[in-house]
């Protein structure tokens, strides 16, 4: 029986031919594609670490938190100044002062800065203060904006669907590849499934980081704070995802500052500067026995 909308693994080499690692095999593209921010490299010889708080709420609490990172290890600034929220109620970013603060923590710290685009219209403002355009996983099939960020040329961090299937993230990945803009990262986040939001807010398909590598020469990394939704899960995801090949993680922090009220966003999945250092110690050494296993077996 045929079922319009069927997809296959198989179809992607035509389905995706620009992002497919079958369809590029072909042509002889490298095994991996290096997408540079800056001072950092996705895809490169070690494992990304992302990290910062989930909204941009002040300046005094961006650049704590930009610093503490930074201290800890990490080697790229996260924070969201336009945040996809369930209720239009609920605290919707700072905008573009939010925007502002996070360049000026990201001067300050020397780090480069991911922030969220999700408005077509407003991606050449974003990309005037950020170093690498997120697609958040709301929007992962809003066609016009992944035009708009292929457009641009900028380093873009492609977050999957919350209910994306493998063929559909790269699908999404094709359209901002068609607008002739590869450098793309790939980052799973969590999936919706049965125990979502009763034990952790969602799914981590650890299973995907391996399928991806396989698909496509697109670097992958994880998200183990919307995967999980629990600050004490962060850690143990973060090391799973690690081990299962993850080329990065981003990650969000919160400082606990004197007299601060807590994160307005996300305050439960939030770790502290000091759990972030012990994931960046186990991610360089992790990536110290990668290159030792390498060398030992030429
Ligand atoms: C975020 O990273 O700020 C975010 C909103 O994540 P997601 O799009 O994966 O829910
Ligand atoms: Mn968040």
């Amino acid at each position: 029986m045929m079922i319009a909308g069927e997809m296959d693994l198989r179809d992607l080499p035509r389905i995706c031919p620009l992002v497919s690692r079958r369809a590029e095999l072909r042509t002889g593209e490298p095994k991996t594609r290096v997408v540079v921010v800056g001072p950092v490299a996705f895809g490169g010889e070690k494992p990304v670490v992302i990290a910062g708080p989930c909204a941009v709420e002040s300046r005094e609490q961006t650049l704590a938190v930009a610093k503490a990172v930074k201290a800890a290890g990490a080697k790229m600034l996260r924070g969201g100044a336009f945040k996809p929220r369930t209720s239009p109620h609920d605290f919707q970013g700072l905008g573009m002062e939010g925007l502002r603060i996070l360049r000026e923590a990201s001067l300050a710290t020397g780090l480069p800065v991911v922030t969220e685009v999700m408005d077509p219209r407003l991606v050449d403002t974003v990309a005037q203060y950020a170093d690498m355009l997120q697609i958040g996983s709301r929007n992962m099939q809003n066609y016009p904006l992944l035009v708009e960020v292929g457009k641009l040329g900028k380093p873009v961090l492609l977050k999957r669907g919350m209910a994306a299937s493998l063929c559909e993230w790269l699908g999404a990945a094709e359209y901002i590849a068609q607008e002739g803009n590869l450098d793309i990262v790939l980052c799973e986040r969590g999936i919706r499934a049965f125990p979502s939001g009763e034990y952790a807010r969602n799914l981590l398909d650890l299973s995907v980081i391996p399928a991806v590598k396989a698909e496509t020469f697109l670097p992958i990394i994880v998200d183990p704070s919307h995967a999980t939704g629990v600050a004490e899960m962060v850690e143990p995801a973060s090391r799973a995802a690690i081990e299962y090949g993850s080329q990065g993680l981003i990650i969000e922090v919160a400082c606990e500052q004197e007299g601060a009220a807590p994160p307005q966003c996300d305050a439960a999945q939030a770790i502290s500067p000091a759990v972030l250092w012990r994931i960046c110690g186990y991610v360089e050494g992790h990536a110290e026995q990668s290159t030792r296993k390498k060398a030992h077996a030429v």
